[in-house]
């Protein structure tokens, strides 16, 4: 990789404007946002089904959260003001797509055919389906509960949780007016919230769609070379342009990202990176996932949620807690404390300081991920060693101290000003 160019990465054709905080004047945008975010779960999932029930339970108290959390400020929304800003969404999706996405599409196509042309062969189409729906409800509950566990937690060190977050950025959020439990409450129905709205596409070709258990065996295997080729020479860059879009379009910021970026930042937030209308968007025009065979989707989904959950508990000394190989290898963290760069994976598998335990293990990761950090060093010209990422290994150092924080060379650090 080298020479990424900003006129494909950073092309825009509505105005920039860098965004990374919802303000009272976005709160009829926001509701029009999570208008479109029920309608979808609805649409999806059958607007009677407990899971669009629980969807829009949690999009009434997300839009109540947010009137007390930012206030409320009536303006002409965004999306009034810049339609064509919407159209211009579909635009940058449809040019940032990549070869597997069809691909998995095909598959899913080419086995359809084959159960439509063969209706006497046992492909067992009912048992499939029960086994697929078996697996997306063992998904969420499972997560759900490790979700809810993960709160618990929060809850019950609420007094740490805002004495670590004081330090950082958050302090701005972290105020007498929004309580410590409505921030952690917040973010578990963010988390909640997200989780059903992205498998919901997931969801609908379950139910919409036949798998043959005679094709289960060559389809997984096409699956996962599809699934290892897009994550070894796609899912970086595909990531970065869609991320960046996030935060410098205001409207895709607004309706898509923002909710990502709204909840402090805690394992409970996430779900692959993805903001409420953004991970349905995604999961149906973008990633190849919801198209494999149902095993294939629930190893897959249960990977990147789960992995994600890890990847953003940014709160030392609370469940669960952020490992020695994220701190080492991986700057979200910067992210969500303030700057807006890296817009990447962020991931530096030659990070300076590295522990050789972590270096080693940095060798097993996709190659196309393991210096997914060389975008926005190109890009933007990020620099691995800077503030925020020193102000988070102090945070670790002091809280989490089993986990030796990576020897940077010493500088000064006074770092607890970093802001954005
Ligand atoms: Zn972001
Ligand atoms: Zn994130």
């Amino acid at each position: 990789m080298s020479s990424a160019d900003p006129a494909v990465f950073h092309k825009l054709y509505g105005v920039r404007k860098p965004r990374a905080t919802y303000y009272a004047k976005d709160f009829l945008d926001y509701t029009v946002m999570l208008a479109l975010t029920a309608l979808v779960t609805g649409a999806l999932y059958g607007f009677r089904h407990p899971m669009a029930l629980l969807g829009y339970g949690l999009c009434a108290v997300t839009l109540g959260m947010f009137a007390i959390r930012h206030g409320v400020e009536l303006r002409v929304p965004l999306i009034l003001r810049r339609p064509q800003d919407a159209l211009y969404l579909f635009l940058y999706k449809i040019q940032n797509f990549r070869p597997f996405y069809f691909v998995s599409i095909a598959i899913l196509l080419a086995e359809n055919a084959v159960i439509a042309l063969t209706p006497g062969l046992p492909h067992q189409v009912d048992w499939m389906r029960k086994l697929a729906l078996g697996l997306f409800y063992l998904h969420f509950a499972g997560l759900s509960i490790y979700r809810t566990v993960i709160m618990a937690d929060h809850l019950r060190k609420r007094e740490l949780v805002r004495e670590v977050l004081m330090q950082t950025p958050w302090k701005r959020v972290i105020t007498e007016k929004t309580k410590i439990v409505l921030e952690i409450l917040h973010a578990y129905g963010t988390g909640l919230l997200t989780h059903i709205v992205l498998i919901a596409p997931w969801y609908f070709l379950i139910t919409h769609v036949r798998f043959s258990l005679l094709l289960l065996l060559p389809v997984a295997v096409l699956n996962y070379k599809t699934y290892a080729r897009w994550m070894r020479s796609s899912y970086s860059s595909w990531f970065y342009r869609e991320h960046w879009l996030g935060h410098n379009s205001e409207l895709e910021f607004i309706y898509l990202h923002g909710s990502h970026h709204d909840a402090i930042p805690s394992a409970m937030i996430a779900v692959s990176g993805n903001g409420f209308l953004e991970g349905v968007l995604r999961h149906s025009i973008g990633v190849p996932t919801p198209f494999f065979n149902p095993i294939g989707a629930s190893l897959v989904y249960a990977f990147e949620v789960k992995n994600d959950m890890a990847l953003h508990q940014y709160i030392p000394g609370v469940f669960p807690q952020f490992q020695k190989f994220a701190i080492e290898t991986n700057q979200h963290s910067t992210h969500h404390y303030g700057r807006l760069e890296p817009y990447s994976i962020a991931m530096k598998g030659d990070a300076p300081g590295m522990s050789e335990e972590v270096r080693k293990k940095a060798r097993g990761v996709a190659k196309g991920i393991r210096n997914s950090v060389q975008l926005d060093e190109e890009l933007t010209g990020f620099e691995w060693d800077n503030p925020i990422y020193r102000l988070t290994q102090k945070l670790y150092a002091k809280y989490q101290p089993e986990t030796e924080p990576v020897a940077l060379p010493a500088v000064d650090l006074s770092a607890e000003n970093a802001t954005t």
